[in-house]
């Protein structure tokens, strides 16, 4: 249930919400809009009577959510949630594209990466330093040296970055080296105790699909870092197990549409992860624009061939330079830039 407070009203009246809802035992949720102060009520709240929550001083109204999703249901929040990432901004008009190597290598390839992601005009970085590999006899990513790549060549190139984070006792080394958003690999998507770490954390966090979940379980993952308080969630689709062996991943476009309806938070696309052939890409990054994706995640290397993971998937920095002209016509068209 959500508790809509009048603009007008006091601090004492929030409180004195907060305080009923504890004693109804519901956790609670103040959001502190610039409009007006929103209070999410957490828990079972089927004996609670609207009425009496309505008539106590500056509530304006109390609405009972019908979903199992609340925080970061549309219902909760109905403008579109802009995430700010270093000044970057996610979620609203402009169209973000996250690029960059599927797994930090050196600091040379870093070097020159963040370089090209630059000059091609995205404004945040991607590369793996710790990584969900199938096999544990391939290259498992630098750890924590691979951090420090990371964030020393994007930092010379003012690009925020993004990294995946798979272990809970990773996450105080992840906020110490400055890490701008924690991506939850589709791997973990359901990792719950992972989940509410990054929940208690101030940090945005991308949180991609699981490949065998549905839309309604992935929400709920979403809710699980939302009712720890941390609200900056970025959904990233990125393909989902199919029968079709012609590609790695079936790219699912519609959770664009459905996301976007169900939830205030920015939905972006991963077409590199869906495709897994570089060739595939710009197809799959035109069609996630045009569905109205809020950014996309696209792998990108100095030498696709010389990738020590993902080598098939990367585009090379002239390749991603013209898939970003194409991307900027595509978002023009919608009234979005990029
Ligand atoms: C990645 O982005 O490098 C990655 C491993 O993605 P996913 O979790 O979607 O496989
Ligand atoms: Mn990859």
């Amino acid at each position: 249930m959500i508790i809509v407070m009048r603009s007008e009203a006091t601090e004492e009246q929030v409180m004195a919400v907060d305080e009923r809802l504890r004693a109804l035992e519901l956790a609670s949720n103040i959001s502190r809009g610039r409009e007006r102060t929103v209070i999410g009520a957490i828990g079972d709240d089927r004996k609670v009577q609207t009425e009496t929550l309505e008539a106590m001083a500056g509530v304006e109204r109390v609405i009972r959510i019908l979903k199992p999703y609340k925080i970061v249901a549309r219902e909760w929040h109905r403008d579109d949630s802009v995430i700010q990432i270093g000044g970057v901004p996610l979620g609203g008009r402009t169209v973000q594209v996250i690029a960059g190597p599927c797994s930090v290598e050196t600091p040379e390839q870093m070097d020159v990466s963040a370089a090209a992601v630059r000059a091609a005009g995205c404004r945040l970085m991607r590369g793996g330093a710790f990584k969900p590999r199938t096999s544990p006899y391939t290259f498992q990513g630098l750890g924590e040296k691979g951090l420090e790549y990371l964030v020393n060549a994007a930092r010379q190139h003012g690009l925020p970055v993004v990294t995946e984070l798979m272990d809970v006792r990773q996450l105080d080394t992840f906020m110490r080296y400055g890490v701008d958003v924690i991506q939850i690999g589709t791997r973990n998507m359901q990792n719950f105790d992972l989940l509410k770490e990054v929940g208690r954390v101030d940090r945005p966090v991308i949180l991609k699909r699981g490949m065998a979940a549905t839309i309604s379980e992935w929400l709920m993952s979403a809710e699980y870092i939302a009712a720890g308080g941390n609200h900056k969630i970025i959904f990233c689709e990125r393909g989902v197990r199919s029968f079709e062996t012609a590609y790695r991943n079936m790219l699912d476009v519609t959770a664009v549409a459905v996301l976007k309806r169900e939830t205030h938070l920015p939905v972006i696309i991963d077409p590199s992860h869906a495709g897994g052939k570089a060739w595939m890409v710009p197809s799959l990054a035109r069609a996630a624009v045009a569905a109205g994706a809020d950014g996309l995640l696209v792998e990108m290397h100095p030498c696709p061939n010389e990738a020590w993971c993902d080598a098939d998937q990367a585009l090379t920095p002239q390749e991603l330079n013209t898939l970003m002209g194409e991307l900027r016509g595509i978002a023009a068209v919608l009234g979005r830039d990029l």
